[in-house]
Formats: C-alpha cells, sequence, structure tokens
C-alpha cells in the first residue's frame, strides 16, 4: 500500500534525492525534508568566489569554485553510477556534466609523495609501469600474487588483505595512500570486504585479484542487466566509457541546488533548522519531534549519518564504525599551475611518521588540472587535505595521534608549510584566497565485520517495531561514494513505488 505520509531525515545529498524521488514517483504522497541545519547539501560544499590579481602589471579578474567537500564522481565501477548519471538526466543537467576522458592528464598523472618528499608518478601504462619506483614491488606482487593462497577469513582489513596477496611493500605504499585518499582514515582499520568490495569478489570467485581483473567476476546475468541500465541512458550510457571520472559546472553544489528547487517545485515541505530530537510509534504512525514542531508520519526514510540516527532509535549497531574528520583547505596562488605542479589529478601521501609528514597530511588535489576549469583565471588551486587517522581519538592502529585543531584558520599554516616544502616555487608566494574547512566526524570508517552488522540491522528492523516503516540510506552503510549515497536513495524509492517495504539493507540480508 503507497503510505499516505513520508519523512525523510537528513537534507544532505542523499536526502534530497529521496524526497526528490519520492515526491515524483508517488504524487500521492506528502513528503516531508527536515534538515537539522540552515542548508540543504549535507557535506556537497561548492562555492563561486571573485578573484582579482596583479600579475606581469596585468590585473586578472574573474570568478573561480572552490569545494569543500565531494567533487569528482566516478561513471563506472559502483551500482550507483547509472543512478547518478541518470539523476542528472532527469533533472536537466546533462548539459553541466565536465567529463575528464581517459586520455586527460588528471586520468593518467596521479602521484604519491615519496619519502624523500619528491612526486613518484603511479604507473598509468605499461610503458610508465616500467619507469615507475615502483616497478619491482609491483612486477613481484603481480606475478606472485595469483599463486597466493586465499583467506579463511570473512573479513579483514584492506591492510591484511594487500599485505597477504600483494605483499608489505604495496600494502605500506600504495594501499594505505588509497584509503587515505578515499576514507581519510588507515588501511589497517577498514573492512576490505566493504569498502573495495571488487577486490574481495576477485578474490573469492578468481582466487586472485589479478585474475578477477583480467577474467571479470560478474556473472553472464549480471552483465547483461548492468548493460541494459547503461543502454537505458541512451548515447551517454556509451560516451562515459570514455571517461576517467567527471564534475559539474559549478560544482557538485549544482546538483544538490538543482535538488532543492524541484524538491520545493513538487511540494516537498523542507523544514531547515529542525534537528529530529525524537521518534516515538503513535499507533500505526510515528511521531517525528524536531526543535520547532511535531510531525505524525506513516514511514520514515533516514538519511541521516547511523551515530545521529543511533540516539533516536533502539536499533543495534549504528554506533559500530568510527568517524573521522578531516581538514579541507582551498588555497588558490597567482600562478599558472603548470608554474608549480604537473598537469595531473594530485598526489597522496602513504602512511607516514611524524619526520616525514609532520603536519599529517593525507594528500593534495591540483584543483586547476583534475577538474575542467574551462573559463577561470589562470590561477593555481590547491586543496590540502589533512587529518583524519592522523587525529583520531578512537584507540587506532596508526600509531601518531595529533591534536585535531579546534578552529579551521588554525589548518592554514601547517598546510602552506607542507606546500612550500613540496612546491619549493610557492615559497615567496602569498595564496590570494584561503578557504580551510574543519569537518567533523564526516566519513564513516567502515570497520571489519561491517556487512554483518548490516545483516543484524536489516534483522532488527524487519522483526521489531519499525517493520514496514524505517528505510536506511546514505554513506553510513553501503558506501561512501555520491555514487553509493544516490544509488541507497533511489533503491528504497523504487521499492516503495512498487508497493514494498525497504529496510535499505536488503544486500547484506544473506552475507556470511
Ligand atoms: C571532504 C570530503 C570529500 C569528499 N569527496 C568525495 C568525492 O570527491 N567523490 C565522492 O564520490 N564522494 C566524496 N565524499 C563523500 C560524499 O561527499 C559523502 O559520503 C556524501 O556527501 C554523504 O551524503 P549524505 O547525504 O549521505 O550525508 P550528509 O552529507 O552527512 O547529510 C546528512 C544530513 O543530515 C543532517 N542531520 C544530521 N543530524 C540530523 C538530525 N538530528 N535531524 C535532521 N537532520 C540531521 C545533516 O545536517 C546533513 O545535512 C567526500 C566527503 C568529504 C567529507
Amino acid at each position: 500500500m503507497t503510505p499516505k505520509h513520508i519523512t525523510v531525515l537528513g537534507g544532505g545529498l542523499t536526502g534530497l534525492t529521496a524526497a526528490y524521488r519520492l515526491a515524483e514517483r508517488l504524487p500521492s504522497t506528502q513528503v516531508v525534508l527536515l534538515e537539522a541545519t540552515q542548508r540543504l547539501g549535507g557535506w556537497v560544499d561548492s562555492h563561486r568566489y571573485p578573484i582579482q590579481y596583479t600579475s606581469d602589471g596585468k590585473d586578472i579578474r574573474g570568478e573561480i569554485v572552490l569545494e569543500g567537500g565531494p567533487r569528482s564522481i566516478r561513471p563506472r565501477g559502483s551500482r550507483g553510477a547509472v543512478k547518478m548519471l541518470k539523476l542528472l538526466q532527469d533533472l536537466d543537467l546533462e548539459g553541466s556534466i565536465r567529463p575528464i576522458p581517459n586520455s586527460h592528464p588528471s586520468a593518467r598523472n596521479r602521484f604519491l609523495l615519496g619519502p624523500s618528499g619528491s612526486l613518484q608518478a603511479l604507473p598509468s601504462s605499461a610503458l610508465s609501469l616500467l619507469r615507475s619506483p615502483y616497478l619491482r614491488d609491483l612486477l613481484f606482487g603481480g606475478l606472485t600474487e595469483p599463486f597466493r593462497r586465499r583467506s579463511l577469513v570473512l573479513d579483514e582489513s584492506v591492510d591484511a588483505f594487500f599485505r597477504r596477496r600483494l605483499g608489505p611493500a604495496i600494502a605500506d605504499k600504495l594501499a594505505s595512500a588509497m584509503v587515505h585518499g578515499i576514507y581519510a582514515a588507515d588501511s589497517r582499520d577498514v573492512s576490505l570486504r566493504s569498502a573495495f568490495p571488487i577486490l574481495h569478489e576477485a578474490e573469492r570467485k578468481r582466487g586472485s585479484i589479478v585474475l578477477g581483473m583480467l577474467l571479470g567476476t560478474k556473472s553472464p546475468e549480471e552483465k547483461r542487466s548492468e548493460k541494459e541500465s547503461w543502454d537505458e541512458l541512451g548515447p551517454l550510457g556509451k560516451e562515459r566509457e570514455g571517461w576517467s571520472l567527471y564534475g559539474l559546472q559549478g560544482g557538485l553544489g549544482t546538483l544538490t541546488s538543482r535538488l532543492a528547487e524541484r524538491v520545493r517545485q513538487l511540494g516537498v515541505e523542507v523544514h531547515l533548522g529542525n534537528p529530529v530530537t525524537a521518534l516515538s510509534m503513535k499507533d500505526t504512525n510515528i511521531e517525528v519531534s524536531t526543535s520547532e514542531n511535531t510531525v505524525l508520519t506513516s514511514r520514515l526514510v533516514s538519511a541521516l549519518p547511523p551515530h545521529r540516527l543511533a540516539p533516536l532509535v533502539t536499533l543495534p549497531n549504528l554506533r559500530s564504525n568510527p568517524l573521522t574528520s578531516v581538514g579541507v583547505i582551498n588555497l588558490v596562488f597567482p600562478l599558472p599551475p603548470a608554474q608549480v605542479h604537473p598537469a595531473g589529478f594530485g598526489y597522496l601521501i602513504p602512511r607516514s611518521g611524524p619526520s616525514q609528514n609532520p603536519e599529517g597530511v593525507l594528500g593534495v588535489i591540483f584543483d586547476s588540472t583534475a577538474l575542467d576549469t574551462e573559463g577561470e583565471p589562470p590561477v593555481c588551486k590547491l586543496t590540502v587535505m589533512m587529518g583524519g587517522p592522523y587525529w583520531s581519538s578512537y584507540p587506532s592502529t596508526s600509531g601518531r595521534p595529533m591534536e585535531r585543531p579546534s578552529n579551521p584558520t588554525e589548518l592554514v599554516s601547517p598546510a602552506l608549510q607542507h606546500l612550500r616544502r613540496v612546491f619549493p616555487h610557492l615559497q615567496d608566494v602569498e595564496p590570494v584566497l584561503i578557504r580551510p574547512k574543519l569537518h567533523i566526524e564526516c566519513i564513516p570508517t567502515y570497520l571489519p565485520g561491517h556487512g554483518g552488522r548490516l545483516r543484524e540491522l536489516h534483522e532488527a528492523i524487519s522483526s521489531g517495531p519499525w517493520k514496514h516503516k524505517l528505510s536506511l540510506v546514505g554513506s553510513g552503510y553501503g558506501g561512501i561514494g555520491v555514487n553509493d549515497c544516490v544509488g541507497s536513495a533511489e533503491e528504497v524509492v523504487d521499492a516503495l513505488a512498487q508497493g514494498h517495504s525497504a529496510t535499505g539493507l536488503e544486500r547484506w540480508a544473506d552475507w556470511s
């Protein structure tokens, strides 16, 4: 039966997507969206800034976009990738997509910061592998990997998996850096199976990552249904095969702004500055109390981070994963990027000690060359990401907990110090714009066993008082990428629109 009234909790990208699709697909249902803060979008945080400076006697003026949160989207690799592109089409944002072709320097040039403080290119082709400082480690790891034994452990850390299959050098250098870049976490803490399911599947089905990559892990049925979904996008489904990733003109805020606009046009009741403070059952309905009012609703879609939902319901495992905090410092230098760094996406820093990485930097994004900045003045935009496991307050194995600053302005000096060490050319150049952000508890660290805990959560919702009343979506469960978030919202709305109930965690029902 179609619910008369659905309340979506949390107005980040996931909650906005859920509210939009619910209003669109269930026109007779009243949809309410409750957001704690005064703005919609959650971690999506794009802003335009005016820029003005003098270079070689010339007055340079223009506007630039800076991202404090997510900026790039992958056109493949997760269940949500196709849903994201479909969403952009349905929101008439196809024209705002800014693809990065596979041949673009941003796709080909990704670096690690080596222990000596120099940039080391990650191999992107057979030829570049031959010149790579990682040649020995990758060749040895790659050639012996297919002969390594499978693990009997159901889930293990990313570090343990890479160490076991590809050796300590790859685990310490590549895997730790990759996890810094995606999860802002320590690879020894993150579940391989939840964070990189494709690698887990490769070992499970082919006995090897290398063989899994070469032979694939999907069944013919899975491949056919995937192809059908891409085909539904029309020419875009084909075009995106040539992309490494994409951004949006104006930043990812273009998407959340359009969603916010459509949600209101479709009659969703949006309440800003309304943190949900309590949830209770009232006969067959749920009473949702906020700091301002009370809403009686027949169904809830929670797009809150799980630790924010935890105090409102009696359900297991909502606080099982710690969350990392990250410093994001956008710096704009009045120089063409080519005078500062090689064209590329940026660099990551493997797990390192205080002598090599005194500021606790995770990586730096070369914003001027990572994404399309057409129309912007020729400035060098850099984003320093720092903190994460280096600031963790949870018991971690990362070794060197640093104190997390309490004010974002405290991040500026260490970020500049780091950049000037890596790019001495910046020694005498002052940024024309600095935007430091301190994102507290922004990314969940899926600890090993995450999938099993989601199964328990699914069972608790399906069999207890929340049965047919609560769906869980967002970055706390099945992936932190923007594609995963959109995908989770779309899947739940699909089920509700077809008259089914959905916990949002059906995927984990058979997890073992
Ligand atoms: C710095 C950074 C960079 C990233 N870069 C990328 C990237 O390049 N590509 C990518 O794919 N992903 C990236 N991610 C991940 C991605 O941005 C997030 O996983 C995603 O935006 C999460 O969206 P969400 O709606 O699930 O959660 P959130 O954005 O956390 O939204 C939850 C909302 O709930 C609200 N809320 C909380 N408590 C309450 C309450 N009690 N009542 C009502 N509302 C409440 C919050 O205010 C918030 O608006 C990045 C994340 C960060 C932090």
